[in-house]
């Protein structure tokens, strides 16, 4: 059974983005020790997992970072 169209279906179903027909499908198929496509889900499983982590720049505005010293520094020294 040829299943080369839940290629591009893994990453939906991990995001959940899949429809529910869609994700019955492929848990079905999955169910069915289906080796490629563990195999795919796994890999799949990975990138959904990296882009989660992927490095976001952060940086804070000046201002904020400005005010979350003040209220630090508030903190902790003494208010005498
Ligand atoms: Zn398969």
């Amino acid at each position: 059974m040829g299943c080369q169209h839940l290629e591009e279906l893994y990453e939906l179903w991990l995001l959940g983005a899949l429809s529910e027909q869609g994700s019955l499908d492929l848990r079905d198929h999955l169910g069915r020790g289906c080796p490629q496509c563990l195999a795919r889900v796994r890999e799949a499983a990975e990138t959904v997992y990296l882009l989660g982590l992927a490095p976001k720049p952060v940086r804070p505005h000046p201002r904020v970072k400005a005010e979350l010293l003040r209220h630090i520094s508030r903190k902790t020294t003494p208010n005498r």
